[in-house]
């Protein structure tokens, strides 16, 4: 195995051996860049050392060994040599890119004897202290693990000694005396001298590079960005240039195009006489690239030249690091630029406009979960911020509203036109009206996956939970934030996209969708293969779908029409009948209404599949808690009036008592319910029936699709197709029309998934409900799981993701495959999508191209992110 890679013998293509760094040092060596010459110790090397008991192993040292000393010989200079020493800068490079996360060494190979070596050849003392200086500090640091502060302070006193504010106004005289300051410290701090000889100061480092990547900045960012902790670091030994020789000389950052806009123009930052980090660090106030041109043209032209280039190679917006030692440029890394969604929409619009990269292209460089940040409003960037607290980013967008603690209240205050802000320590699916009532959400507890951010992302509402600096007390109306106190009616703001908790109300811009965005959007439709559908509950939800691009809805539930002020009552009265004629008295209520929902929402969609689902949860759902109502009836006086208020609350209580379950998820709930009681079923597809006669006797093409949920096998399916055909033909013919409808299921559990050849044979659709076949193929209830043992089975590495947000292939997407070829084998030319929030979410939906299926339906706020990972699934 080889360990060591000189930069002309790597590529681009060798990013998991070189390091992201090494990968493109190497390949901008190769393409004629002007890039210091240097070496690559590899990530193998890395996982060797810590294997060998973090020790650096004979081969490794050897191999290090042999290719200094080939660069030495090309370069004509030496480590250690006392006339014309070698300097060279040891720097760290993961796969994955880590900004800032571990630890750069510059100037090595300066001691006593080297150092007046450098200030004799080049005629500058200043600056050969002033390196010197600055390796002593940095090795310090990442080497000697001496705090970064120590020596700031000593710096700060010399400076204040000579009467000067910036470091590079230090004579020669006082950086003489930091070093000798610096060297005390080393002393003091690990009982030895600081290391002369640079071959020892090489592989030190060298291994503190290796060490650094298991230091805590560095394993917090992995597990925050999902980075295995296994993959290693690279390390890069390169031959110093300088930016600190003077004022023909500097360093710099900049990018090919502006990252927070996308525009095409350089965009970067550089100081004259610096050096590494002293542009990011803060110490001076860099100078804008543009001004480079003034000051150094031909470098700047150079440079110009060379950022093009680069951005053709890589078909990408570069990050490029640069330094200028007396008036010539070298390149010391480049790398894809990180930009915001509005940049990455108009840079890959631009780039494929320029012709730099095809369409196809263009739609890869995009991540499809960014775009959901364009749709929202947002904070206006300039605006100052009194931020309070941070919390997760559950739900993006922005919002402001008075604070209110209940769901009734926020539900009140809304029908008054109240702008409310929803603060529960979390919410329950009771509290969704006072969701939809309110701006939006914040919760103290709960993680990016509870009630109250899935309910809020489907609304396309702004929220941030798990925010445990907020602690409610619901007695008092109040929270408090540390010693900040919130009353009930107070004003704050959150900003979903960043999880910010802010006092008062804050300015908001509106999202402005560019045309690039469309463009985009249009070229992806043109690629995919699955057809994106919404889940909308009503008109106005399935409108923002059509805008969004939707083609057609995938799923509508309809327990939301049943949670309605106006048909609770009915509904509670078809819960509480104590015969068919009392429930069928409670239909006949229902049923208009029922059908005015599917006019409206069959009327906007018109000439587009609407997928209706039956009727899901369990009744208890309907009806008032067993506690609500135990202190309601004990608490009742015993009067004359009350008495029969008393009887019905007592009866409301027998029902829920007999309603109760011990495990709802399992109990008497979707098409359970309708073999119960057929006649909620029937008045429903009644309802749908009714409305699409109407509509296609006013001329439009309806295409109802009616869904019956949570079955098991063929039998349920055929008990209820039969209906369907009857309802929908007697419609038809006390109407005079005709109009195109199909049956079909939810396969949502694993029996239905197995079974799936047969129970084609009446269903004409399947659509796959991946929330519950995820819940009941793996045993998990997610609502149990996500509190309390899913974060373990993440952290062993027991599942590899959270099956409730990216669809588990193994287990769960196995019964979709079975399903998917039984049920074609039966009807080839069935209609199978899938319904579950997996359907919005990027890498589920690839699977989802992968095994075949028709369509995904996700939230109308996720359609463009599902059009757009339909298109790169299939590209
Ligand atoms: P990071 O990954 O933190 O950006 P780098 O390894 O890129 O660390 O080093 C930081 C900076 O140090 C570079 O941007 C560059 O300015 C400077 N630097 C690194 N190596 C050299 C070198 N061989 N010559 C001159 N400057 C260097
Ligand atoms: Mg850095
Ligand atoms: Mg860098």
């Amino acid at each position: 195995k080889k360990f060591v890679y000189l930069f002309d013998q790597g590529s681009a293509d060798m990013r998991s051996l070189l390091g992201g760094k090494g990968a493109n040092l190497a390949e901008m060596t190769n393409i004629g860049l002007p890039v210091p010459p240097g070496m690559t110790v590899t990530t193998d090397a890395c996982k060797e050392y810590y294997e060998n008991g973090k020790k650096l192993p004979n081969q490794i040292i050897e191999e290090i060994r042999q290719n200094l000393a080939h660069l030495e010989k090309s370069i004509g200079k030496k480590l250690g040599d006392v006339t014309n020493p070698l300097l060279v800068s040891v720097r760290s490079g993961a796969v994955f890119s880590m900004p800032g996360m571990m630890d750069t060494i510059l100037n090595l190979g300066l001691n006593e004897k080297t150092v007046q070596a450098v200030a004799k050849s080049t005629n500058n003392l200043v600056f050969a202290y002033d390196s010197y200086r600055r390796f002593i500090q940095m090795f310090g640091d990442v080497v000697l693990e001496i705090h970064k502060y120590e020596f700031e302070q000593i710096l700060t006193q010399h400076k204040k000694k000579q009467g000067v504010t910036f470091d590079q106004e230090m004579s020669a005289d006082t950086l003489r005396a930091v070093i000798d300051s610096y060297k005390e410290l080393v002393l003091e701090k690990t009982g030895s001298i600081f290391p002369e000889d640079p071959m020892e100061q090489l592989f030190l480092s060298v291994e503190a590079v290796f060490r650094s990547w298991n230091n805590d900045r560095a394993f917090i960012y992995r597990n925050l960005n999902k980075i295995d902790h296994d993959l290693g670091t690279a390390v890069n030994i390169q031959s110093m240039v300088f930016g600190n020789m003077g004022n023909d000389c500097g360093t710099g950052v900049a990018f090919t195009r502006n990252p927070s806009n996308g525009e095409n123009l350089l965009y970067g930052e550089y100081l004259t006489n610096a050096q590494g980090e002293d542009v990011v660090a803060g110490i001076r106030t860099p100078q804008p690239i543009a001004k480079l041109e003034a000051e150094m043209p031909a470098v700047y032209a150079q440079f110009a030249k060379t950022a093009k280039i680069l951005e053709k190679h890589y078909k990408n917006v570069q990050d490029i690091e640069f330094t200028i030692e007396k008036g010539t440029l070298y390149i010391l890394q480049t790398r894809n630029g990180k930009r915001t969604a509005q940049a990455s929409i108009k840079i890959a619009h631009d780039l494929a406009a320029e012709g730099l990269i095809t369409k196809q292209e263009a739609l890869l460089l995009i991540e499809p979960g960014q775009l959901d940040q364009l749709l929202h409003r947002q904070i206006d960037p300039s605006a100052k911020l009194d931020i309070m607290a941070t919390g997760l980013p559950a739900s993006p967008g922005a919002a402001s509203g008075i604070v209110v603690f209940d769901a009734n209240h926020a539900e009140d205050l809304g029908k008054k036109g109240q702008k409310v802000m929803l603060v529960r320590t979390e919410t329950t699916p009771d509290d969704i009206h006072g969701i939809i009532a309110a701006q939006g959400i914040l919760t103290s507890r709960g993680g990016m996956t509870s009630h109250a951010a899935v309910v809020a992302r489907g609304m396309g509402k702004p929220c941030v939970c798990g925010c445990e600096a907020v602690k409610i007390n619901y007695h008092t109306k109040t929270f408090t934030i540390g010693d900040t106190m919130i009353k009930e009616g107070d004003l704050i703001s959150i900003d979903g996209a960043t999880g910010r908790v802010i006092a008062g109300v804050v300015p908001m811009k509106d999202p402005e969708l560019s045309t690039e965005y469309l463009t985009l959007l249009n070229w992806a439709d043109k690629y995919k293969k699955l057809e994106v559908r919404a889940n909308a509950d009503n008109p106005a939800d399935a409108q923002k779908a059509l805008e969004f691009g939707a083609k057609g809805i995938g799923l509508t539930r309809t327990e939301h029409m049943f949670m309605g002020q106006d048909r609770l009552p009915h509904v509670q009265e078809m819960i509480l009948a104590e015969n068919f004629e009392e429930r069928q008295t409670a239909l006949t209520h229902l049923l208009p209404m029922q059908e005015e929902d599917f006019y409206g929402i069959l009327k906007v969609m018109a000439g587009y599949p609407v997928c209706i689902r039956l009727l899901d949860p369990p009744l208890h759902e309907f009806l008032p808690s067993m506690n609500e109502l135990l202190i309601e009836t004990t608490t009742l006086q015993i009067t004359q009036e009350n008495m029969t208020l008393l009887a019905q609350k007592e009866a409301l209580l027998r029902k829920v008592r007999a309603l109760h379950e011990s495990n709802p998820m399992l109990g008497h709930r979707g098409c359970r319910l309708g073999i119960t009681f057929p006649e909620i079923y029937e008045m429903q597809i009644q309802a749908i029936c009714n409305a699409a006669a109407r509509l296609t006797v006013e001329g439009l093409k309806v295409l109802p699709e009616i869904e019956i949920p949570l079955t098991i096998g063929s039998a349920e399916m055929n008990f209820f197709k039969e209906k369907i055909d009857t309802i929908a033909n007697d419609t038809m013919e006390k109407y005079k029309v005709s109009f195109h409808y199909t049956s079909g299921t939810m396969i949502e559990l694993p029996r239905a998934a197995l079974l799936a050849g047969e129970l084609a044979e009446a269903a004409e659709f399947f659509s796959f409900g991946t929330n519950d076949l995820t819940q009941t193929c793996l045993g998990f209830s997610r609502d149990d799981a996500e509190g309390k043992f899913l974060n373990d089975y993440l952290d062993m590495k027991l599942l590899s993701d959270n099956p409730f947000i990216t669809l588990d292939r193994k287990g769960v997407g196995k019964l979709m495959q079975i399903a998917v070829e039984s049920g074609r084998k039966t009807r080839p030319d069935i209609l199978i999508g899938i319904c579950g929030e997996h359907g919005g979410e990027a890498r589920s939906i690839e699977f989802c191209h992968q095994i075949g299926l028709d369509f995904v339906s996700c939230s109308p706020y996720r359609v463009p992110i599902a059009r757009l990972a339909a298109a790169q699934s299939a590209i």
